[in-house]
C-alpha cells in the first residue's frame, strides 16, 4: 500500500505479476487500509470467473485473508455499480475483463478517485493477457509481484501450466493445472509452451 500522489488527484495502481505472487492479498490489505484506516468509501470488484473458483461476494486471497467484493463479468458493470461518494476502486482479476477497462480506469481516475487494479500481466503461454498492458501503460504505479518457483525457489515472473492441461487461454485453476516458474524453470520443465523466447 502506498499513498504516493494520492488523494491530491486521481491515481491508477496496477499490481501485476503471475500466479501465487501476493497480488489478491496486496488488493485485500489496500481495501482494508483505506477503508477502515483512511475512513473512505471502497468499492472492490472481482472477475466473475474467478468467482467460480473461489466465492461469489469476496476476494479471497490464498493466504485465507479476504475482503468483501462484488463479482461482475464487464467493465460496464463495474461503470453502472459505482457510487458517486467513492473515493477508492479495487479492481481484481482485471486480465480477464474487456477492452473497456482501461478507458473505464482512467475515467475514473480522470474524476480524482484512487483505482488498484490486480492481474496476471502475462498468460501461461507467455503472452500479455487481455486488457493489462494498456492498464500498465496507463497506470501511475506499478508494481510487479513475484512468486517463489514452485520448481527450484527462485523469484517467478511466469505462470507455468500443466503440459496435458487444456490449453484455452483462459482456464480457472489452482496448483494442480498451474505454477509459478522462474524464467529458466518455465522454459525447461514440461514442453516448451512459451512464444516469447
Ligand atoms: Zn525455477
Amino acid at each position: 500500500m502506498d499513498m504516493c500522489g494520492w488523494p491530491q488527484g486521481g491515481w491508477i495502481f496496477v499490481y501485476c505479476g503471475p500466479m501465487y505472487s501476493g497480488k489478491t492479498l496486496r488488493l485485500v490489505l489496500d481495501a482494508a487500509y483505506y477503508e477502515h484506516y483512511a475512513g473512505y468509501k471502497v468499492q472492490v470488484f472481482k472477475h466473475g470467473l474467478d468467482a467460480e473458483r473461489y466465492s461469489i461476494d469476496s476476494l479471497d486471497s490464498h493466504t485465507g485473508i479476504k475482503h468483501p467484493a462484488v463479482a461482475v463479468y464487464d467493465s460496464s458493470q463495474i461503470r453502472a455499480l459505482i457510487e458517486p461518494e467513492t473515493r477508492v476502486i479495487i479492481i481484481d482479476e482485471a486480465n480477464f475483463f474487456d477492452e473497456g477497462l482501461p478507458v473505464l480506469v482512467r475515467w475514473l481516475a480522470d474524476e480524482g478517485r484512487l483505482v488498484i487494479v490486480g492481474g496476471l500481466d502475462m498468460d501461461s503461454f507467455g503472452t500479455p493477457f487481455g486488457p493489462m498492458p494498456d492498464l500498465l501503460a496507463m497506470a501511475d504505479q506499478v508494481v510487479k509481484c513475484h512468486a517463489a518457483c514452485d520448481f527450484c525457489g527462485r523469484p517467478a515472473t511466469y505462470t507455468w501450466r500443466r503440459p496435458n492441461a487444456p490449453q484455452d487461454q483462459v482456464l480457472v485453476g489452482g496448483k494442480s493445472l498451474f505454477k509459478a516458474a522462474c524464467r529458466t524453470c518455465y522454459r525447461t520443465q514440461g514442453q516448451e509452451k512459451g512464444k516469447i523466447s
